[in-house]
């Protein structure tokens, strides 16, 4: 057990103001594994204090040097690529094959992404007569969530950085250990004090004073629509800047002319990855009637190969939910699907065969999903795959749109311009064609309930931008 009593603020680890602790839980073993203090009100006021001493000099420091700052921090967190992935099996529970390729391994990249473009941007333009200063928005106060506790840290924290932000980082509180690593690495990476703080704490205490706080500039959120909705109020009333990354609903088409078994093959492990708990989840699979039975056979043989298990044995491919909440809701949710007429042909509510502590949920599909059912609707956020039916071309863009989220989603057809085609009508923020490829230069978000703003490559920079024009 590690018992942490400093934040990271203003370039060194300090104590907590309070007294209050945050026990972090193995979901696995159900066992606490560390505390770290939970901040209060006061710990955000001295976080954004040295965030605001530290601003004018990061934001007059060349390009250049943020370049090499953000460099030396991608090597940081790169010499810790083993600890990462332990900590993040061990508090979220993702098995560690996909802790150390993705929860690890994507945050490395995506640091790498911005030191080279801090070097590259043009933070000036000329247009006619005047020219155009990008200048940084000011400082940064950042509340992420458990789900990929460190790739989130990072799209936020290094696009704010290569801007010339300074920031305050608040984590998920099922988390914080991760965001310790990364704080470390900060540290090691040579930033100036007071340029990165972290404050670990519960979200409507730590986080809810983050956002509120004069001395924020902008509030970027990773999480809930419900928390996003109140964020970005208190943004809205304050007049300061907000970026929303929220949930999805998001669709897998398998056009007629698709490779059937790779489609679902694939589409099955998109949604089984990390337990389900991945915003951009293709969670309804939308597959064209007359190959339609087909697919939901192929999809739950996929599944039932997802044996729930221990985290830290390399066979493993699906680990526990976050934690018990999680399971509740996403066991709710599968009860809600059978009450509601979908047929349960792969896993299902009660507890995996032979599993005796640890939030598991069973790999489940379901097949017969309508527009209308709690699962094809809402975001589940667990193991749970929803295979729906379209009877021609127009219909599957229709179910597709039927959603109040648009934040990615997939299409597979035989030939390329097809499935583009089709792409060009879906209204989400990132579609993958015939598998795609995750390229973190991509603009990451959302449209319709799924967001505000994009993450990730330049598109992720100008977020942290605002523009002042000269005219000559
Ligand atoms: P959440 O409450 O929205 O948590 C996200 C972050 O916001 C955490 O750091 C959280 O702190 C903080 N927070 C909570 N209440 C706050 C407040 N009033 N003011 C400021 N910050 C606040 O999400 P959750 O409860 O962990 O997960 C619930 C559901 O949200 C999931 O089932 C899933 O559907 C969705 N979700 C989506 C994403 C995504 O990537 N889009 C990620 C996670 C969850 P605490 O950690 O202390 O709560
Ligand atoms: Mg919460």
């Amino acid at each position: 057990m590690q018992a942490h009593n400093g934040m990271y603020i203003d370039g060194d680890w300090r104590p907590a103001a309070g007294d209050g602790t945050i026990e972090v839980v193995n979901p696995a073993t159900e066992e606490i594994i560390g505390t770290v203090p939970a901040g209060t009100a006061e710990d955000v006021d001295a976080a954004v204090a040295a965030a605001r001493a530290a601003l004018p000099g990061w934001a007059a420091t060349e390009p250049a040097e943020r370049a090499a700052r953000i460099g030396a921090l991608r090597d940081a967190l790169a010499a810790r690529r083993e600890t990462i992935a332990a900590t993040v099996t061990a508090e979220l529970g993702a098995p560690l094959s996909f802790s150390e390729a993705v929860h690890a391994g994507l945050p490395i990249t995506v640091a790498g992404t911005y030191a080279t473009l801090a070097a590259e941007h043009s933070f000036e333009e000329k247009l006619g007569t005047s020219r155009v200063l990008h200048e940084p928005v000011g400082v940064v106060g950042a509340i992420t969530p458990w789900n990929y506790p460190l790739h989130q840290i990072v799209a936020k924290a290094a696009p704010a950085l290569a801007a010339g932000c300074t920031m305050v980082l608040k984590p998920a509180e099922d988390t914080p250990l991760v965001a310790r690593l990364f704080a470390e690495a900060v540290a090691e990476a040579g930033l100036p004090a007071g340029v990165f703080n972290l404050v670990t704490g519960v979200g409507p205490v730590a986080g809810q004073a983050l956002a509120e706080h004069e001395g924020v500039d902008m509030v970027s959120f990773t999480g809930s629509t419900a928390v996003g909705r109140r964020i970005g109020a208190i943004a809205g009333g304050a007049i300061k800047r907000v970026a929303l990354e929220l949930g999805g609903k998001s669709a897998n088409v398998v056009l007629p002319s698709a490779d059937l078994v790779k489609a679902v093959k694939i589409g099955v492990g998109n949604v089984m990855a990390n337990a389900g708990q991945t915003c951009s989840a293709w969670t309804r699979m939308l597959v064209h009637a007359d190959r339609y039975d087909e697919a939901v056979e192929i999809a739950a043989a996929a599944a039932a190969k997802y044996v729930p298990g221990d985290p830290t044995d390399p066979a493993t491919r699906l680990g526990p939910l976050v934690n018990a909440a999680q399971r509740e809701r996403v066991t709710g949710y599968i009860r809600t699907g059978i009450s509601e007429g979908a047929d349960l042909v792969a896993g299902g509510p009660d507890a995996p065969e032979g599993v005796e502590r640890g939030y598991y949920v069973r790999p489940t599909v379901f097949a017969g999903v309508t527009p209308e059912m709690t699962i094809a609707r809402e975001e589940i956020f667990g193991p749970v795959l929803s295979v729906m039916r379209y009877e021609d071309v127009e219909d599957a863009v229709r179910i597709a749109n039927d959603s109040s989220y648009g934040l990615a989603g997939a299409v597979w057809a035989a030939d390329e311009a097809e499935a583009v085609a089709f792409a060009r009508r879906l209204q989400t923020g990132q579609v993958d064609v015939n598998g795609g490829r995750f390229n973190p230069l991509a603009p990451f978000g959302g449209y319709k309930r799924s967001g505000v703003g994009r993450e990730l490559g330049p598109h992720g920079l100008t977020e942290y931008l605002q523009t002042k024009s000269l005219q000559f």
